[in-house]
C-alpha cells in the first residue's frame, strides 16, 4: 500500500514521467483499500478540474447502418440479424428539438455506423439546424472520414468529435476491426486535432487478446494525445458477432479503475460514466457491496474520475436495432422526460448537480500543449 500511495502521489504530481510499468501498477491496486484510494484520488482531480457538476449530453443515434466490420460490434457490415435504419435528417433535428423541449441539454452528440448514405450537404444541414434550434454544442461520432467530410461539418458548426482508437495495440487492432487500420484512426484524430475540434477518443476495455500492457499503452497515448474527452466502455459480446461466444472479461470494479487511471494520465478531459458499464453493472453483485445506495454503476463512476453522463434521446422505435452490445436499449428508459427525471435523482443523491450550459473543455483553447493546469486546491 505505501508503495502504492507513492505511487499514485508521483502520477498527480506528474503525470508526463509514468512509465508503462507505473501505469500497469496503478491499473492493479494491491487491495480494496488501494482500490478505493485510487478512486478517490482521481474523484478529487476530477473535481479540480473539472467542477462538482455533471454533463448530461443527449446522444442521437440516427442510423445503425456501417460499412467497418468489427468483430466486436452488433452494428458490423457482416451482421445480417439486425434491423437497419436511417433516420431522415428531418427526423434527426426534430429528435434533437424534441430533447430539447424536455431538457434543455447543453450538447448534442450525433452518433452513427460508419454510413455512406447521407450527403453531406445535408449532415450540415443537420448540425446548423440544430445549433440554430438549441444553441447547444454539436458532437459528432460518425466514424472514419476524409479530410473534406470533417473540415465541411466543422465549418456548419460541429464543436466536438468523438472517434476512440479502440485499441493502440497494432496486433489487436488489425484482427479486430479488419477493414482499417490503427494508422488511419489515429490519422484521422491528427486531423480532428489539427482542425480544432475538441477531440474525444478512447478504447473498449477487456477485449479478446488485450492485456494489461495494452491497457496501459492505451491510456498512455490518451496521456500523450491529451484528448479533451476520454471515453473507456467494457466489452460485451454481442451474439450476432464472432466474438459472441467470448466470455465479459471486464466488470465494474476494473472498469472504474481503469477510468480513475485514465483520470491521473488526462486531468482535465471529459470522462463519460459510460451505458456499457452501467449494462455490466446490472449483473455484477460486488460493487453493489461497495455503494449500497447507488441504483447504478454509472453513478460509482462519477465518483472515481467521471464527469459525464449521456442520455439516449434516439426515438423509441430504432432503440433496439442501434444494439452495439447487448442490453444497451433497455438500459435507458424509452421515455425521454422519465430518464431525465431518474438521471437528475441519481446526480443529486450523489450531492452533484446537472451542469448548466454547453460542457465544453475545460482547456481552454483546447489544443495539444495548450493547457495550463493548476495542479493545487486539494493536493497541497
Ligand atoms: N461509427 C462510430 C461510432 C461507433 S459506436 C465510430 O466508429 O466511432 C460507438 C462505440 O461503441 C464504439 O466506439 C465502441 O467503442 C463501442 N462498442 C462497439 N461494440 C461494443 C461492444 N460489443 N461492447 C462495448 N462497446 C462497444
Amino acid at each position: 500500500m505505501i508503495a502504492y500511495t507513492a505511487l499514485l502521489d508521483k502520477a498527480i504530481v506528474n503525470p508526463e514521467g509514468l512509465s508503462t510499468n507505473d501505469v500497469m501498477a496503478l491499473l492493479t491496486p494491491p487491495s480494496l483499500a488501494a482500490t478505493r484510494r485510487l478512486w478517490q484520488t482521481a474523484h478529487l482531480l476530477r473535481l479540480d478540474a473539472t467542477g462538482k457538476c455533471i454533463h448530461l449530453r443527449a446522444i442521437i443515434e440516427f442510423s445503425n447502418y456501417c460499412r467497418q466490420d468489427c468483430l466486436y460490434c452488433g452494428l458490423r457490415q457482416g451482421n445480417r440479424r439486425v434491423a437497419r435504419y436511417r433516420m431522415t435528417p428531418d427526423a434527426i433535428v426534430e429528435a434533437a428539438i424534441k430533447a430539447h423541449k424536455a431538457h434543455q441539454f447543453g450538447t448534442y452528440v450525433l452518433q452513427s455506423g460508419e454510413d455512406p448514405g447521407y450527403d453531406l450537404e445535408d449532415l450540415e444541414w443537420v448540425v446548423q439546424e440544430i445549433k440554430l434550434a438549441t444553441n447547444a454544442a454539436v458532437t459528432l461520432s460518425i466514424g472514419e472520414r476524409s479530410y473534406g467530410v470533417y473540415q465541411a461539418l466543422q465549418e456548419a458548426g460541429a464543436d466536438r468529435f468523438l472517434l476512440k482508437f479502440e485499441t493502440s495495440d497494432g496486433n489487436l487492432f488489425r484482427k479486430l476491426k479488419p477493414t482499417t487500420t490503427l494508422e488511419q484512426r489515429l490519422g484521422c484524430l491528427d486531423t480532428l486535432r489539427g482542425l480544432g475540434y475538441q477531440t474525444g477518443s478512447g478504447i473498449i476495455l477487456g477485449l479478446p487478446g488485450q492485456d494489461l500492457e495494452s491497457v496501459a499503452s492505451d491510456l498512455l497515448l490518451c496521456r500523450d494525445a491529451d484528448y479533451e474527452m476520454v471515453s473507456i466502455g467494457p466489452f460485451i459480446p454481442h451474439p450476432d458477432t464472432p466474438l459472441g461466444s467470448v466470455s465479459l472479461a471486464s466488470n465494474v470494479c476494473s472498469t472504474l479503475t481503469t477510468i480513475a487511471v485514465a483520470r491521473l494520465l488526462v486531468p482535465n478531459a471529459h470522462m463519460p460514466a459510460t451505458t456499457a458499464l452501467g449494462v455490466i453493472g446490472q449483473n455484477d453483485k460486488w460493487w453493489k457491496s461497495e455503494a449500497p445506495k447507488l441504483q447504478d454503476a454509472r453513478s460509482l463512476a462519477l465518483m472515481a474520475g467521471a464527469n459525464v453522463l449521456m442520455l439516449d434521446v434516439t426515438p423509441a422505435k430504432y432503440r433496439a436495432s442501434y444494439s452495439i452490445y447487448p442490453g444497451k436499449a433497455s438500459a435507458d428508459g424509452d421515455v425521454i422526460c422519465d430518464s431525465i427525471w431518474q438521471t437528475k435523482q441519481d446526480v443529486s443523491n450523489l450531492s452533484m448537480t446537472i451542469c448548466p450550459g454547453r460542457g465544453d473543455s475545460p482547456k481552454q483553447p483546447w489544443g495539444r500543449g495548450s493547457t495550463d493546469v493548476k495542479r493545487e486546491g486539494h493536493f497541497h
